[in-house]
């Protein structure tokens, strides 16, 4: 189902308040696996609110979900804008009404109550209600034709209590394909060279998305398929993570822990320091000589590496950049002479 949700609200225009309606509600559809390719926000204003309807259901939505303007007010027009669109009559429910009017006694504690909250009794013929059970302006699904409309209170307490409680388990009937993903993270390793070792993959996948996104650590290829449940999906991604784990073989680990990665990685040196030798590493303060351990860190920047000393002394660290030394990769020949220079220069 394409749905396309319209958040009705001066407020939201003005910026006086943040939209988490329109988030709660992505969130549902994606759980449930409705495609959301529009949202809206218009003002309380009749004419925009029937625009933004039009607009919507022109650009292919089969279901429109609103927020906001079901109160007893004037200015609370949506769900009178939305029946009058889908060419609906607005019908007074009886019982409807007691609840209402007894909700209002409660919270006015019992003073008169006005007329204009029998608003909230009217709903547009065979429409499904969403009992409100945390606010007055009860929540409701119209439909007409192949267009469908469902109206939901502003206030986001009574909006979450109609999503969780009564919504969700109604469009459950509507239900489709949703997306599942899975992702592959990866260290040491640079992302033009991710998508050159993935090229082939990528380029003959069928059903399944490849993307790379990547960050100052790590890379992640994020694997993307519509199933209508878990097993479905994973049943695709996984064919589909073995072929490129296998590519990456080097560089995939299970999740993203730097430091595990830098221990099983990067080669640790022992170095036997003579008796009595004294590294002097500011701001730490001297500390005499023993055993001396080295780990060497690498970090990737747009134009070469850097190349870090780690030098681990009776618990203390002392860290050492040594230098930039472009893309090469490094022997163990090569780093030795480096430490061994780099420990020359503390000594
Ligand atoms: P009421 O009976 O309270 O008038 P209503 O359904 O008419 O409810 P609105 O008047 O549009 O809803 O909004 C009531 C309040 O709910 C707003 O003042 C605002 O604080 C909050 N609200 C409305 N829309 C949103 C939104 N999209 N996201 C977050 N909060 C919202
Ligand atoms: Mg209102």
């Amino acid at each position: 189902m394409n749905v396309e949700i319209i958040n009705v609200g001066t407020e939201l225009l003005l910026g006086e308040i943040v939209n988490t309606n329109a988030t709660y509600l992505q969130k549902m559809c994606k759980e449930l696996g409705f495609d959301v390719f529009f949202q809206q926000t218009v003002g309380d204003n009749p004419d925009r609110v029937k625009q933004a309807l039009d607009v919507a259901f022109a650009r292919g939505a089969d279901c429109v979900i609103t927020t906001g303007g079901l109160g007893p007010t004037q200015d609370d027009l949506t769900k009178e804008i939305a029946t009058d669109y889908l060419g609906l009559r607005l019908v007074y429910d009886k019982e409807q009404a007691a609840t209402v009017m007894a909700k209002m006694l409660f919270l006015t504690k019992g003073q008169e109550v006005t007329s204009n909250n029998l608003k909230q009794a009217f709903f547009p013929e065979g429409a499904h209600i969403l009992e409100n059970a945390v606010g007055t302006a009860n929540g409701c699904v119209m439909t007409s034709g192949d267009k469908m409309i469902i109206n939901l209170p502003g206030p986001p307490k009574e909006l979450r209590y109609l999503v969780d409680s009564q919504l969700k388990d109604y469009l459950k009937q509507f239900r489709q394909a949703r997306i599942y993903t899975l992702d592959i993270f990866t260290l040491g390793i640079g992302e033009s060279k991710v998508a050159h070792l993935l090229e082939d993959i990528i380029n003959n996948q069928e059903g399944v998305s490849i993307a790379l996104y990547a960050s100052e650590i790590s890379v992640r290829v994020r694997l993307g398929c519509k199933a209508l449940n878990r097993e479905e999906a994973l049943e695709h991604l996984s064919k589909v993570k073995q072929e490129i784990t296998e590519k990456l073989k080097d560089y995939v680990v299970d999740k993203l822990d730097l430091k595990k990665y830098i221990y099983d990685h990067i080669p640790a040196y022992t170095i036997n320091l003579p008796e009595g030798c004294e590294i002097f590493a500011k701001p730490l303060g001297p500390v005499q000589g023993g055993d001396l351990v080295v780990t060497i860190t690498k970090k990737a920047y747009p134009l070469g590496e850097e190349l870090r000393l780690n030098i681990n002394y009776q618990g203390e660290k002392f860290i050492t950049k040594i230098r930039y030394l472009g893309t090469s990769s490094y022997s163990k020949e090569k780093i030795e002479h480096r430490i061994l220079e780099a420990i020359a220069k503390i000594l």
